[in-house]
């Protein structure tokens, strides 16, 4: 694989929180990604859902497969501008790890457990859980917590971060991956940029979520063709379809649309991104760091993605019935904790055994209510309705 200069080179990589010999026959983000792979929290993207629950049908994305698609999309991507393609996989595949179960209803309600009472706490943030998986929770290596992976995987994973929660790690990682949340530059972007491969992860994430969702929302039957084509980005690619296939229709001519879409903003990304590394033309990925996000849409495929987003958002994300089980969700998060903190045995003892004084984002110890978040967190929508029950002795969710 031949790299840009402003590539991330594993070779210069700012290295692991633990110091550890050079694998033989990988490079460094290669291994990072393989410790991804085999991580417990990783087997659990399978059954943890965004917009539909896993019980509501098996052809849904799950986080898993979601995963699958920002990875494949960013290293398509970075192929093609000459960026580590292993780093790209390798933050991609962890991005979602610190996700709760029910998606986003779930981070709400840990959320609001965290800091109800504690208007001090970190909260729930799921990049930094994200992070908090790779760093301290997962259990795999005799001498440390965590998967301890370098630098630049890290810095992809924490996407966002509160500047508070920023000064938490900071604290304890001086100079380490939430130091740019730190400090707002004078002029220019609210934060300093990560890596390309980073920002590519980033874009593709987006980019997948978009399609997928379209096909899982019209495959759940919340949405239709007919509204679709109200959506500039989708309906051009539509026409474009119909024209090439007459006659064309349902699933075929929703499936080929989609894909039609997907490579034109493939195609966008690739293009608007090298008109813009040229331009800034950064020397290294460290000079990449000093500049405003260079990887991009152009600004005309960037308002269409944006009118997508907000059609989504106001027809699938709201739609009423979506709704209904998030707020249902919601309850079950609430509930378990409640239930978990009146009665901690309730929870394994490994748990409890993790029970101390602190809450700093890298230590496995934890505040008791740190740690029953990162229990819950770590469930899959499966095992959370099944817990609800088995302490609530109610089904949370029609079967
Ligand atoms: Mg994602």
């Amino acid at each position: 694989m031949t790299l840009a200069p402003y590539a991330c080179d594993p070779a210069l990589s700012r290295g692991r929180r633990y110091t550890e010999p050079a694998a033989p026959t990988r490079s460094d983000f290669q291994r990072d990604r393989d410790r991804i792979v085999h991580s417990t929290a990783f087997r659990r993207l399978v059954y943890k859902t965004q917009v539909f629950l896993n019980h509501e049908g098996d052809l849904f994305r799950t986080r898993l497969t979601h995963s699958l698609e920002v990875a494949q999309l960013g290293r398509s991507i970075a192929r093609t501008l000459q960026l580590n393609e292993d780093l790209v996989e390798a933050i991609a595949l962890a991005h979602d790890l610190g996700h709760t179960p029910f998606g986003h209803a779930g981070q709400d309600a840990l959320n609001a457990c965290l800091k109800a009472g504690h208007p001090e706490s970190a909260g729930f943030e799921h990049n930094l859980q994200s992070l908090r998986v790779v760093d301290a929770l997962e259990e795999r290596y005799p001498a440390y917590n965590g998967l301890n992976l370098s630098f630049e995987t890290r810095e992809g994973i924490l996407k966002h971060c509160s500047r508070r929660n920023a000064l938490r790690i900071e604290s304890r990682e001086p100079g380490g991956v939430a130091r740019r949340f730190v400090e707002q530059p004078a002029d220019g972007p609210k934060w300093q940029q990560p890596s390309l491969e980073a920002q590519l992860a980033n874009l593709a994430d987006e980019i997948a979520y978009n399609a997928h969702d379209i096909d899982d929302g019209v495959r759940s039957g919340l949405l239709t063709l007919e509204q679709l084509e109200d959506v500039e980005l989708f309906s051009q690619y539509c026409r474009e379809t119909r024209l090439a296939h007459p006659g064309l229709q349902g699933r075929r001519l929703l499936f080929e649309t989609i894909r039609r879409m997907l490579s034109a903003q493939v195609y966008n990304v690739m293009d608007a991104t090298w008109a813009a590394v040229h331009k800034a033309a950064p020397a290294s990925a460290d000079e990449v760091r000093q500049h405003p996000a260079l990887v991009c849409f152009t600004p005309e495929m960037a308002r269409q993605s944006a009118l997508l987003k907000r059609f989504l958002l106001q027809n699938l994300y709201r739609h009423p019935k979506v709704v209904e089980t998030t707020q249902a969700a919601k309850q079950v998060v609430r509930e378990l904790f409640e239930a978990y903190m009146a009665d901690p045995a309730q929870m394994p003892q490994a748990h409890i055994d993790r029970f101390d004084g602190v809450d700093v984002p890298h230590a496995a110890g934890a505040k008791p209510e740190r740690v029953v978040a990162d229990y819950i967190a770590g469930m899959t929508d499966r095992f959370a309705a099944k817990e609800h029950e088995r302490l609530k002795g109610r089904a949370a969710f029609a079967a």
